[in-house]
């Protein structure tokens, strides 16, 4: 037999055994496809190396050859790894955080007309605590007028020191109310304790959990029963499966308005308090159908870099910003090194506005 006629038959011999073996690929598949559901429920991890060590050690006890014993470890390491993505990936699928098509977006609405989610890009914006019906009042006027419509209420101030301002509790909630009713604005405020829940429902229109409470599951829970939206802050050690797991803990209690705060995370950064994670915000934006805002003011702890990190987020896909504005920073309770004045509110305004382009999660 000629050399092409030979070479023609045995590819036609090889042709019928890819398909075999593909056959047999998929049907491993789908059998550790259901491990990987009996592994969720029993709550172990798929990944287990001592199995894998197992089964490759009766690979080689079998394999007669003629491919070596590490060939055939590196074929099969391969199958054990796109299985173990195979059943990752199912399980994230059955996370209610988790975007299944890529047109999910969660937009939540306010009465007051605000929207957070997919199509703009809003500012919250306010002092890092209430601290005067006149303070708030002044900050109240400057946002109306660009067009803001969410403002910091924060009556309770989770401060390293017990010995340092720890806000004016529900006096300020009140002096938040009022304000924000005067210039039609949004309320949120944060929820330091399940305690306070009922008392904050009467004035605020959204809860916040600041990056402390982050994996606090009480609480979480708790927020998952109220029927107005949760910001949840990114806890400054969390990686990015533990935040969106602690916004599964608020929807799987029944509140699907949760909404996602990049604020940076520590690290040895000694210019900034902490560092500005911007790629959490198309990753969160890729796996997640939920509003994300990015923190331009804790995430530097400094307000002269504000307007190029207010464009960072701009462009990054976010939904929006928050940023902390004081009339008079200088004497601010709290975080005073990083809040803007209002004449510096108003230049971010005009440099946000400048930046037309928001980045557009592309269609998978
Ligand atoms: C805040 O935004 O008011 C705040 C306290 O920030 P964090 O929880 O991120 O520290
Ligand atoms: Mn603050």
């Amino acid at each position: 037999m000629s050399a092409p006629s030979r070479l023609k038959e045995l590819r036609d011999q090889i042709d019928p055994i890819n398909l075999q073996i593909l056959e047999l690929l998929n049907k491993r598949a789908t059998i550790a496809r259901e491990i990987g559901q009996v592994l969720q429920q029993v709550g172990t991890r798929f990944y287990d190396p001592q199995r894998e060590a197992e089964m490759l050690t009766a690979l080689q006890m079998a394999n007669e050859g003629p491919f070596s014993n590490e060939a055939i470890n590196k074929i099969f390491s391969e199958i054990f790894h796109a299985t173990l993505n195979l059943e990752e990936r199912d399980a994230r699928q059955t996370i209610l955080v988790q975007r299944k098509q890529p047109d999910q977006h969660t937009i939540i609405e306010f009465r007051n007309g605000l929207r957070l989610g997919n199509d703009s890009f809003e500012i919250i914006a306010g002092p890092c605590a209430v601290e005067s019906y006149e303070q708030m009042d002044r900050v109240g006027a400057v946002l109306a007028e660009r067009g803001v419509k969410m403002i910091r209420g924060m009556g309770y101030k989770p401060r390293t020191s017990p010995y340092d301002f720890q806000g004016m509790g529900e006096e300020g909630l009140k002096i938040a109310r009022q304000v924000a009713n005067k210039y039609g604005l949004a309320v949120i405020s944060e929820v330091l304790d399940m305690s306070l829940i009922p008392m904050m429902d009467e004035y605020v229109d959204a809860f916040w959990v600041g990056a402390r409470n982050m994996q606090n599951s009480f609480l979480l829970r708790a927020l998952g029963k109220q029927s107005k939206p949760v910001l949840l802050k990114r806890g400054f050690g969390a990686t990015l499966k533990e935040f969106i797991y602690a916004a599964e803990y608020i929807m799987a209690s029944g509140n699907q308005q949760v909404i996602l705060m990049e604020r940076g995370i520590r690290t040895f950064s000694e210019w900034t308090r902490n560092t500005l994670d911007i790629s959490a915000v198309p990753l969160l934006k890729q796996e997640t159908h939920l509003p994300i805002i990015v923190d331009i003011s804790h995430s530097a702890g400094r307000r002269d870099i504000a307007n190029p990190l207010g464009r960072v987020a701009r462009v990054s896909g976010a939904d929006g910003l928050m940023v902390e504005v004081h009339p008079n920073p200088d004497v601010a309770m709290s975080d005073a090194k990083q809040q803007l004045n209002l004449e510096q509110f108003n230049q971010l305004m005009d440099d946000i506005e400048s930046v037309s382009d928001r980045y557009q999660q592309p269609a998978e």
